[in-house]
């Protein structure tokens, strides 16, 4: 069985084949349009998907040695992200299903960002929980098998991917901030400063506050000394990545309590982060959890994840019509 899939939901153009469960290529092209504009430009990212999508698909298909004559289905992200995006995406993969008179399967994208741990070794066993840290959304994830998850907590406002880079964006880094502050973080001490731990009950998370405080911080600090941010920005960063990466982890421990499960996995961009995966790492070590952190390009967006997830979904026969819509908000 050969399966392609198309991931286009933000700004991210890739292509993916898997053949027999296997991941043999994960083409992404990235869209730099957006840098200049301090954020992802909407209709400039469905022009930039429009022109991307077409070399992507060859060099997918070329790299894992699959001719399209030989595909069984095709799969295509069909919620949540930007409409238009999404468009690109399943327009082109219903075009291709119907020319080949093959099935189509629609993958909801943060259901595959959960399944980016099935793509290499060591695969969680389930139920696992997982901490789903992107750039629109944070979600703590109950997997009891493949295709059923629950959200049994998520952020009320920001999610941490906008954490990191609005609070970069304060301190003048260009976007997305996430990794710079990651970078920068590395050289600086994280007690230096002090921001606080909002106290929202339950497994929810809120991170609005955190961006307010660092916002009255750094006025303050700025207006005593102009120079004040560059001269410390390294223990800034690493004070506001160690604040984000608590507030992540300290929930995980009360999923973990509650549901009595000890797999622990971490998925989306944010997974990247280096404190959270040092964080990760360290408690589960000491308490006896089994941790799971794929490898970075399966962290951001990516069609590998997209085909791992229409793999479960092809052996369960969950397949789409042409008539199959797309969405900027959906749940799952
Ligand atoms: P969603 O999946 O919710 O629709 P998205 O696909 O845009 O959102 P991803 O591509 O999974 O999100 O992740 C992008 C986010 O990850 C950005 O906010 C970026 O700053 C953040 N990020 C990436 N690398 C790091 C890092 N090393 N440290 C902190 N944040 C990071
Ligand atoms: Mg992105
Ligand atoms: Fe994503």
């Amino acid at each position: 069985v050969h399966i392609l899939a198309i991931e286009s939901s933000c700004d991210e153009t890739s292509a993916a084949v898997l053949t027999d469960g296997k991941v043999l290529s994960n083409i992404i092209a990235n869209q730099t349009v957006h840098e200049q504009y301090g954020g992802v430009v909407p209709e400039l990212a469905s022009r930039a998907h429009q022109e991307n999508i077409v070399p992507v698909v060859d060099m997918a298909l070329k790299k894992a040695g699959v001719d399209r004559s030989e595909l069984s289905a095709i799969a295509f992200t069909q919620s949540p992200g930007l409409i238009g995006s999404l468009l690109v995406g399943s327009c082109f993969a219903k075009a291709m299903a119907l020319a080949l008179n093959i099935p189509l399967i629609a993958v909801h994208h943060m259901q595959a960002h959960v399944l980016a741990n099935f793509i290499a070794d060591p695969k969680p066993s389930f139920p696992f929980l997982c901490l789903t840290v992107s750039g629109g959304h944070t979600q703590i994830v109950r997997c009891d098998s493949p295709l059923s998850m629950q959200v049994i907590g998520e952020t009320l406002d920001d999610a941490a991917g906008e954490a990191f880079d609005k609070s970069a964006k304060l301190l003048g880094l260009p976007y997305p901030g996430g990794p710079l502050i990651d970078k920068y973080a590395k050289e600086g001490n994280a007690a230096r400063f002090k921001f606080p731990e909002p106290q929202i009950p339950g497994l929810n998370f809120s991170f609005s506050g955190l961006k307010t405080a660092i916002l009255y911080f750094l006025q303050e600090h700025q207006q005593k000394d102009p120079g004040f941010v560059q001269a410390n920005l390294a223990d800034i960063c690493a004070s506001v990545q160690e604040r984000i990466v608590s507030i992540l982890l300290h929930k995980l421990v009360k999923a973990s309590r509650e549901t009595g499960i000890q797999q622990i996995a971490i998925a989306g961009g944010v997974s990247a982060n280096s404190g959270l995966r040092n964080a990760l790492q360290q408690y589960g070590e000491k308490h006896g959890w089994q941790t799971y952190i794929p490898k970075f390009e399966y962290c951001t967006d990516n069609a590998a994840m997209i085909v791992m997830t229409a793999w479960y979904k092809y052996l369960a026969g969950d397949f789409a019509g042409l008539e199959a819509g797309v969405s900027a908000r959906a749940g799952f």
